[in-house]
């Protein structure tokens, strides 16, 4: 099993149940990519009862101290992942079916595009460079159909 570095809370910020089953999710999952409203439901299938304010409060924070990155989607929806993983490159891509508005992070580990897409982030970084900009962060959103609602075959 693999193991994930343990996330650390912020100064000042208590380890109230809500706190560390927040924590617990991107623990179970680095490249979960959860909004509001997925978190307040996997938190109550835990069994913690929580709010809907105290969830926005709680991502909020985790946000501000730079141990979520907060990103919005075409139907203004938020969303959350853990920033370490594209802190490598430097860069984040996602994916949103325009369909059946599923959202996922392009590039995570196991992912079959992942290693060509972070090699395209890192040539777009490189782009950037050449060029005298100097960028601090990319973040890549694409519209479009999932293989589900395209009808794909599965991979074999
Ligand atoms: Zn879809």
């Amino acid at each position: 099993m693999p193991s994930l570095e343990p996330l650390a809370l912020p100064q000042g910020m208590r380890a109230t149940s809500a706190t560390r089953a927040v924590l617990g999710l991107w623990q179970a999952d680095a490249d979960a990519l959860l909004s509001e409203a997925e978190v307040e439901a996997a938190l109550r299938g835990q069994g913690v009862r929580v709010n809907r304010v105290t969830v926005y409060r709680l991502l909020d924070r985790l946000a501000r101290a730079g141990l979520l990155r907060r990103c919005v989607d075409a139907s203004r929806v938020a969303r959350y992942a853990r920033p370490a993983q594209e802190a490598a490159a430097g860069a984040a891509a996602r994916f949103e079916c325009a369909d059946c508005h599923s959202a996922f992070r392009l590039g995570a580990s196991g992912d079959a595009a992942g290693q060509p897409l972070q090699d395209a982030l890192r040539q777009l970084w490189q782009a950037l460079a050449a060029s005298g900009l100097q960028g601090r962060a990319i973040d890549v959103a694409v519209t479009g159909l999932c293989s589900d609602c395209r009808g794909a075959p599965a991979q074999p």
